[in-house]
């Protein structure tokens, strides 16, 4: 009976295997986020047959944005809508898509193989569109919190904490955003912020003036995270004074920023000294057939506009290639 059931897994495989090597994309795009969606749009409006990798959710980061009011076309609209309008749009034309993560690429051949966590997929072109991750404080205990007190989503997790004393770091666009959401739930919100004042849009800023539940560390830096099974107090050293005092929250949102994750291009696309895959407005790398799109792309500014324009100038150019 065993024996059975093992030829029978043996023939699965192997027909899988068949089938998966019979398959050839014209693109393979990892990343289905904004534009990773967008060349996917491109792509199949151009006729070519494309498979998205996406291994979290579709819609990448702006997923976790709860308000989204910078995109032309949309006064206002959740990132989550956003992204399932971008995921239909590209569903509808014909994409095909995958829950995986990709972990190498194979340019030797005529063909390139991406090869991911369950399977392997032959294309002509790929796009990679990888996006970025959050970047962490590098704390004693943040690893062990993350999860119990510790997020890197205030979408995500900040219903958990309703009523509560929380905390943000960061002084971007993302820590003053994620601030406002959870000051409309929290008791409390604390922002610790590195230097003396934030790099957030202006508009964001003068929402932030308006709330009287937000406390503000400025040159300040988190030191410790206490918690025995969930975060109870973080300390926090003044840089300026270097005074150093515990505040006792529940929960911190860390929003410091984010990391390319561009480990796929390893042995493939060239990459810059801050590990985003070099690549011009074209979106063509230094590998024949592989193109970058969206943030993971050296590039100056890091926007869903952006990361839109890259989807179609990746899609162009990887139609071109394939011809
Ligand atoms: P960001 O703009 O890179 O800001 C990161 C913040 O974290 C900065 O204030 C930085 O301090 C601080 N920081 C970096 N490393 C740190 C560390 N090790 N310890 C403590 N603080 C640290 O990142 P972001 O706010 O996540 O935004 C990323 C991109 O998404 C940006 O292009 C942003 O405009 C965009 N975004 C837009 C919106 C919107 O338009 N509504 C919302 C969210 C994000 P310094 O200031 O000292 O460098």
């Amino acid at each position: 009976m065993c024996s059975r059931i093992n030829w029978a897994r043996k023939l699965k495989i192997f027909s899988e295997d068949i089938k998966m090597e019979e398959k050839i994309y014209d693109i393979v795009i990892i990343g289905g986020g904004c534009a990773g969606l967008t060349a996917a749009i491109y792509a199949r409006r151009a006729e070519k047959s494309v498979l998205v990798l996406e291994k979290n959710a579709f819609g990448g980061q702006i997923v976790y944005s709860p308000e989204v009011e910078n995109f032309p076309g949309f006064i206002k609209i959740s990132g989550l809508e956003f992204s399932d309008r971008l995921y239909s749009q590209a569903k509808g034309l014909g994409t095909e898509f995958e829950i995986d993560n990709a972990v190498k690429i194979l340019t030797d051949g005529e063909y390139k193989t991406v090869i991911t966590d369950y399977g392997k997929y032959k294309c002509r072109a790929v796009i990679i569109a990888a996006g970025l991750t959050h970047r962490r404080l590098g704390l004693e205990n943040e690893e062990r919190l993350a999860g119990h007190g510790i997020s890197y989503c205030a979408v995500c997790d900040g219903a958990f904490f309703k009523g509560k004393d929380v905390a943000v770091c960061g002084g971007g666009n993302t820590a003053v955003t994620d601030a406002l959401f959870l000051s409309d739930i929290c008791r409390s919100v604390t922002v610790i912020h590195r230097r003396s004042e934030f790099r957030a849009d202006p508009v964001l800023l003068e929402k932030l003036r308006k709330k009287n539940n937000i406390r503000y560390e400025f040159d300040s830096e988190i030191t410790e995270l206490a918690g025995e099974q969930g975060l109870q107090k973080i300390t926090v050293l003044n840089k300026r004074t270097g005074e150093s005092r515990d505040i006792s929250v529940e929960a911190l949102f860390v929003a410091i920023g984010f990391l390319p994750q561009n480990d796929i291009c390893k042995n493939t696309a060239e990459l810059d000294d801050g590990g985003f895959i070099k690549a011009g407005e074209d979106c063509v790398t230094s590998c024949s057939g592989i193109f970058a799109a969206g943030d993971c792309r050296t590039k100056a500014l890091r926007q869903l506009t952006t990361a839109a324009a890259d989807g179609a100038a990746a899609a162009y150019a990887a139609c071109k290639f394939i011809g």
